[in-house]
């Protein structure tokens, strides 16, 4: 009985048009799919992108060389040196590295920083054409920085509630 039933299916082609009836009922139906990079999904304003380098509204760079978000970096992906600055003897960075090809986007450093200073942004479109380019340096950092102040501000003035 069971192969005159699997026969008569064949034969009528009653699975192809079981198929091709589903296809129907999810074409005109919302699409789960985007059309990237036309589209794009939103974004949480805790996402965890490019990092930048803030610097207060006078412009003094937020930064105080503390280190915490080199230490903190499970991926070893921060190298920082640093010197007192000529003008006033504050201690500021002098190199700011970051690998990312070593980083995994934790965001360890944004949590542990007590300025506000090293973030992750929400840019997640970038690439790179020499290998060497993987290391974004302090000025990288400042400028991204600078570009996506706004953006970073009202992104932590968000979430400001919850931390
Ligand atoms: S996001 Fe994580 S892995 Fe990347 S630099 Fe920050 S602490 Fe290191
Ligand atoms: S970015 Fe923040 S945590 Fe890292 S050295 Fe500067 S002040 Fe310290």
């Amino acid at each position: 009985m069971k192969r005159v039933t699997s026969y008569l299916k064949s034969l009528l082609l009653l699975e192809l048009l079981q198929g091709m009836g589903l296809t129907m009922r999810y074409l005109f139906k919302p699409k789960y799919t985007m059309r990237y990079p036309i589209e794009h999904i939103p974004k949480s304003n805790r996402f965890r992108g490019l990092h930048a380098l803030r610097r207060y509204a006078n412009g003094e760079e937020r930064c105080i060389a503390c280190k915490l978000c080199e230490a903190v970096c499970p991926a070893l992906a921060i190298t920082i040196d640093s010197a007192p600055r000529e003008s006033d003897g504050q201690r500021r960075t002098t190199r700011y590295d970051i690998d990312l090809f070593k980083c995994i986007y934790c965001g360890f450093c944004e949590e542990s920083c007590p300025v506000d200073s090293i973030v992750e942004t929400s840019i997640h479109e970038y690439h790179f054409e020499q290998r060497s380019e993987s290391v974004v340096t302090k000025t990288q950092l400042l400028a991204i920085g600078d570009r996506f102040e706004q953006q970073i501000a009202a992104d932590r003035a968000q979430d400001a509630a919850y931390r």
